[in-house]
């Protein structure tokens, strides 16, 4: 019998260990593996409100299909991004990437700054607004006006351009901002646009990079996507198909400017099939700064509904985000200080457990260990008897 108590003691108390140790080690492990740095002492210019008004003229581009593939109010929104460029300098180049998915026309547009810089990091959002308010319980077959899934993203890209631009002959790289067309159109739970699959625009680019770049004499040094990024009560997820190298270097980044909320030490882990995975694809460091929009407890409950629209939009999360960008692009390549303090070249990429597997085995671990302690003392007890 003492035997059988020493045994169960043990068992014990490697269960309890397990079931206390793992859920304190892994925040512990995310916040170590962020390369030590400081953010440079520098004056962000980024202004949220300025974003907020960019969204709103998204919005109201075409109220009746917002920004559908294959719509004037998405050619109308490419044309707007064209003005606001050129209301920062003329002469900034840009390209329009024509393709078509199902007979319909669509369009990325491609904005250059620094071009005399080789290494190019890419700023990247989707524009187009989904054709289908699918988890809309009352109107699933309204356009969704896409307030946060699109045009919030393209705000932040355009505000960034504005303050990057200001600073370029400071500016040791050159900056793409690159808005995608035809992501937004899959099917969720199997009901969605017919033939439509996601993410159409970024992986056609992907396609045709080499058209758009010297391989020569030109690389990418990162691509950071937005996606969601201007909603309430901001809180971004650890991203799992992104590089987490460069991931954790943009969580800490924020955390360090005070956005504690939004890049939380203990953030959801999960993966999302979104824009910036054919450029992982493709070999470059790649983050995805998006929200958890799935299942309870949902921060922004809004997606794909017809409530995705200028009322859920917080011009607070529009200058968390793009300030964090911001401060990060003046990290690693503001001239006259020392550049490159965190982890670049970003080749650093370790996956952990998604939270929802993660809570599953954390429920398991348990019932397993008593199963295995039950059975245990039963075959004890058992030989005991003999
Ligand atoms: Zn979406």
């Amino acid at each position: 019998m003492v035997l059988i108590k020493k045994s169960y003691k043990l068992i014990t108390i490697t269960f309890i260990a397990l079931i206390v140790v793992i859920p304190i080690t892994i925040p512990i492990f995310l916040l170590f593996n962020n390369n030590k740095f400081t953010n440079i002492n520098i004056e962000l210019q980024f202004d949220g409100d300025t974003a907020y008004s960019y969204v709103a003229y998204q919005i109201n581009i075409n109220t009746t299909h917002y920004r559908i593939p294959g719509t004037q109010g998405r050619e109308d929104c490419a044309q707007y991004f064209i003005t606001k460029f050129h209301q920062i300098d003329p002469t900034i180049s840009f390209t329009l990437h024509n393709f078509t998915i199902h007979s319909i026309g669509c369009q990325n547009v491609l904005f250059k700054i620094n071009e005399n810089y080789s290494n190019i990091l890419i700023l990247g959002a989707h524009y187009d607004s989904r054709a289908k308010a699918t988890k809309d319980s009352t109107n699933p077959d309204l356009p969704v006006p896409g307030a946060n899934d699109g045009a919030s993203g393209s705000a932040v890209l355009i505000e960034l351009a504005r303050v990057l631009y200001e600073k370029r002959h400071n500016l040791s790289l050159q900056i793409w901002f690159l808005f995608f067309d035809a992501e937004d159109q899959g099917r969720d739970y199997d009901y969605g646009i017919f033939e439509w699959d996601w993410c159409y625009g970024s992986r056609k680019f992907v396609q045709d990079i080499d058209t758009f770049y010297n391989s020569s004499n030109e690389s990418f040094d990162a691509m950071i996507l937005l996606d969601m990024v201007g909603g309430n009560n901001l809180r971004f997820i650890a991203e799992q198909r992104s590089t987490s190298s460069l991931l954790n270097e943009l969580f800490e980044t924020g955390r360090q400017l005070g956005f504690t909320s939004a890049f939380p030490s203990d953030p959801t882990v999960s993966s999302v099939f979104d824009d910036h995975v054919a450029f992982v694809d493709y070999g470059i460091p790649s983050a995805d700064l998006i929200i958890k929009f799935w299942n309870a407890p949902i921060e922004w409950p809004y997606h794909h509904t017809t409530g995705d629209d200028l009322s859920h939009i917080s011009s607070t999360s529009l200058e968390i985000t793009g300030k964090t960008v911001e401060q990060f692009i003046y990290n690693n390549y503001y001239e006259g200080t020392n550049p490159f303090q965190g982890s670049f070249p970003w080749s650093g990429d370790f996956d952990l457990l998604d939270s929802e597997l993660f809570i599953f085995v954390i429920i398991i671990i348990p019932i397993v260990g008593i199963a295995v302690i039950v059975l245990y003392l039963h075959s004890r007890s058992n030989k005991d008897n003999k």
